[in-house]
């Protein structure tokens, strides 16, 4: 479309495209297989309340196991769905598997809420919309239970369609998240136009905090930032104690990173952290 034309900014998953036209087609077909026979796998990392020391939810994020053992990323194929509109079947598929799973969290124990990740397509698609609106329709506790993590990339790709996408899913409930705050060139124009609740500050910026001064800047103003705003903060990427110590005396929010768990499936997601007594990791 035309949006997506004329925005240079967002330009990751589209390198891959520039590549093979050969292998995009392939991956195409095998991403339409997968779907077809369910070779998809949730898997949910823990996001950790800083002050708390808790578990407070998790996201979910797309595994696709291949024959091999190995996993094809979804930084690979969530690229290839999107242009190739596949990515609505799996945004259904994700907030399904999601759904029939949080029956089984909460009966273990686990109050949190689930992030489930979308995409512009799903912004676009008043079938998405449709979708979302019969779901929580038969059960209205789902947007407390449910939040929307969305890239900047994907809201400035088409920013009109995530203003309305937004604010009709926001009326029935439903809160956002930004995902890879900081990243996409017009993080401050979001947050003026778009009804968010939540900042996720990018990876890129966590990482490296600790010895660069502009990375620190950066997540400091945004912490002051979101408190002004009334947002909530999730800092990405925390592999190791130093930084989860420092952003939980920066008084970030939350904190989700290999250094509390790697994604992992839904079985040993609930064996390690649903149930109330596991998941505080004083
Ligand atoms: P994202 O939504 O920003 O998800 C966070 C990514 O960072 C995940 O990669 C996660 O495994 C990884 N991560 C978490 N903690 C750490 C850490 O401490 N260090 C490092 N180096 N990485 C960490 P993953 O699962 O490979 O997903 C990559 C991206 O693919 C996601 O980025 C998201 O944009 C997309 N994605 C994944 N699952 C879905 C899905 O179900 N739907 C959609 N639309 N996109 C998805
Ligand atoms: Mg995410
Ligand atoms: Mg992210
Ligand atoms: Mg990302």
């Amino acid at each position: 479309g035309e949006a997506k034309e004329t925005n240079q900014l967002c330009v990751h998953y589209f390198e891959a495209l520039s590549t093979r036209a050969n292998e995009l087609a392939n991956m195409t077909s095998k991403i339409k297989h997968a779907i077809k026979n369910q070779e998809f796998e949730l898997y949910l990392q823990p996001i950790f309340d800083a002050r708390a020391d808790e578990v407070h939810g998790a996201e979910a994020l797309i595994r696709w196991p291949q024959s091999d053992g190995s996993f094809i990323s979804p930084d690979v194929f969530i690229g290839i769905a999107e242009q190739s509109g596949l990515i609505l079947n799996i945004s259904k598929w994700v907030l399904l598997e999601t759904i029939k799973h949080l029956a089984q969290l909460k009966a273990a124990g686990f109050i949190g809420s689930i992030h489930v990740n979308l995409s512009t397509k799903d912004l676009e698609s008043p079938e998405f919309y449709d979708f979302v609106e019969e779901l929580v329709t038969n059960d209205p506790s789902l947007s407390d239970f449910i939040i929307f993590e969305i890239t900047e990339c994907a809201m400035m790709t088409n920013l009109e369609a995530a203003r309305s996408m937004m604010q009709k899913l926001n009326s029935r409930g439903f809160e956002f998240s930004v995902d890879d705050f900081g990243t996409g060139f017009s993080s401050l124009v979001l947050l003026r136009e778009l009804p968010v609740s939540q900042i996720k500050i990018d990876q890129s910026f966590i990482k490296d905090m600790l010895t660069q001064i502009a990375d620190y800047a950066i997540v400091e103003s945004t912490l002051f930032l979101a408190t002004r705003l009334n947002c909530k903060v999730v800092a990405e990427g925390i592999e190791d104690k130093d930084l989860k110590q420092t952003l939980t005396s920066m008084n970030c929010d939350y904190l989700q990173g290999y250094y509390f768990s790697k994604p992992v499936n839904v079985n040993e997601f609930i064996h390690k952290y649903a149930n109330e007594e596991k998941y505080r990791i004083i």
